[in-house]
């Protein structure tokens, strides 16, 4: 059995932190190849070092000083090192990322000195063996991932390494410069990582026990979810879950390697598990619920609309033209709907509405804005009746009016769309009934 184990910002914030880290590590002997992020807050209003990194390094590119500010992050780094008096010392690296910062070496290379840096750490610490990123994670000229090149680099550099740390977020492009993931990307680094030495299992270690039912900011105390699959997930994610970088779930979906996001300070949690396809009966009808305000529908009404040939071609070119894509678009007999975000809308508002009158000359155009999107994802509704019927029941219930549903074909999720004064409302109510009475 071998586990790729990937610790986030906050799991590698402190020496405390760091402690949790290597006996989460030792105590299980598959756990061979580390990926750690940068260290990132310790309390509420602390910085991350990334942050630290990206602000240091723009007063540098403007020719600023950025002594004060690079010894900040030095103390970071060396109050870990102190504290547990690991025998390393970086100086040299710091002399050599300060001579980087003014030669301008780039935002990605600043940001990615905090893995780098961390993984050091961390390295040390465990006794393990040190790769650099850039020397086996590869993008291509263009800016995209190599996944290809990547996975062999990484399989035959580990093939040889019993245990080592690979820290996350950044690789190197053709012309050898650094180039980072966008942000949260060392989850991305532990997906690959994992594809590429065919692990039996990813961790992604983090500081909430997975991922919950719904948002905490709603509901308090949410329960997790324990096993979910990469298609619910995806639902979930694009609704606004996070935890986990949309990103990270290609390269071991691929390969066929499921996921355990799990909690540094609370390793004794299940966490949950992100699978491919599970034969295990999910607790509730429904996995998770997931939602996000900021969305406008431009409804266009148009007599005997169903019968004219292209109409919903010639209405969607419009936004196509101007770079709008939309969400959703349930449609009616002489009526259609478009579901966009609003902001995105509100920037190319005029041509598409001018487009669309010329296109199709509807009777009416409607637009209404402050919408809602509440996705109810579950592979446990699927040829189970009434999902749907308790659903609005218990929005009728809380005096919650739908504007707009959509169940997609695959029977996994249902989508609702509210005024966004009754979203928290509706997300209660449905978590309600599902979860807390069971029904
Ligand atoms: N340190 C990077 C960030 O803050 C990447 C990561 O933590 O995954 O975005």
């Amino acid at each position: 059995m071998v586990k790729v184990v990937k610790f986030g910002g906050s799991s590698l914030a402190s020496a405390e932190q760091f402690r949790k880290v290597a006996e989460i590590i030792h105590s299980d002997d598959s756990r061979r190849y580390v990926v750690p992020s940068a260290p990132g807050k310790r309390f509420k209003d602390d910085t991350k070092v990334t942050d630290m990194l990206y602000s240091c390094y723009e007063l540098a590119a403007h020719g600023k000083s950025f002594d004060k500010e690079f010894e900040e992050i030095k103390e970071r780094y060396n109050s870990i090192i102190d504290e547990l008096r690991i025998n390393l010392n970086l100086d040299k690296e710091f002399e050599v990322i300060k001579a980087c910062f003014i030669g301008k070496a780039g935002r990605d290379y600043a940001a990615s000195r905090g893995e780098y840096l961390n993984g050091m750490t961390l390295a040390a610490y465990l006794g393990y063996t040190f790769i650099d990123s850039a020397e086996v994670i590869f993008f291509n000229e263009d800016g995209s991932f190599d996944f290809e090149r990547t996975k062999k680099a990484v399989g035959e550099r580990l093939a040889t390494i019993e245990r080592a740390v690979i820290p996350g977020f950044y690789g190197s492009m053709p012309n050898d410069t650094i180039k980072t993931f966008s942000r949260g990307g060392s989850d991305v680094t532990g997906s690959i990582v994992a594809a590429g030495i065919n692990a039996d299992l990813y961790e992604n270690w983090t500081d909430v026990s997975g991922f919950l039912i719904c948002d905490p900011r709603i509901i308090e105390n949410p329960e997790p979810i324990r096993t979910i699959t990469y298609k619910e997930l995806r639902e979930l994610a694009y609704m606004g879950a996070g935890v986990l970088h949309e990103d990270a779930i290609f390269p071991v979906r691929k390969a066929g390697i499921p996921i355990n996001i799990k909690n540094t300070n609370k390793p004794g949690d299940a966490g949950t598990f992100i699978v491919e396809s599970t034969s295990q009966k999910p607790l509730y009808t429904i996995t998770g619920i997931a939602g996000k305000k900021g969305f406008a529908t431009i409804n266009i009404e148009k007599d005997m609309m169903n019968s004219e040939l292209g109409f919903g071609r010639r209405v969607l070119e419009q936004f196509e033209k101007n770079g709008v894509s939309f969400e959703h678009m349930p449609s009616g007999i002489d009526t259609m709907s478009i579901v966009v975000h609003q902001s995105e809308f509100a920037e190319k508002e005029q041509e598409i509405l001018s487009g669309i009158h010329r296109n199709v000359n509807p009777d009416l155009i409607d637009i209404e804005t402050d919408l809602a999107l509440i996705a109810v994802v579950g592979r446990g509704m699927k040829c189970e009746r009434g999902t749907a019927g308790r659903i609005f029941s218990a929005l009728a219930h809380a005096h919650v009016n739908v504007k707009m549903i959509d169940q997609g074909s695959s029977e996994l999720n249902i989508i609702i769309g509210v005024n966004e004064r009754d979203f928290e409302k509706a997300v209660k109510a449905i978590y309600d009934i599902f979860v807390l009475q069971r029904l």
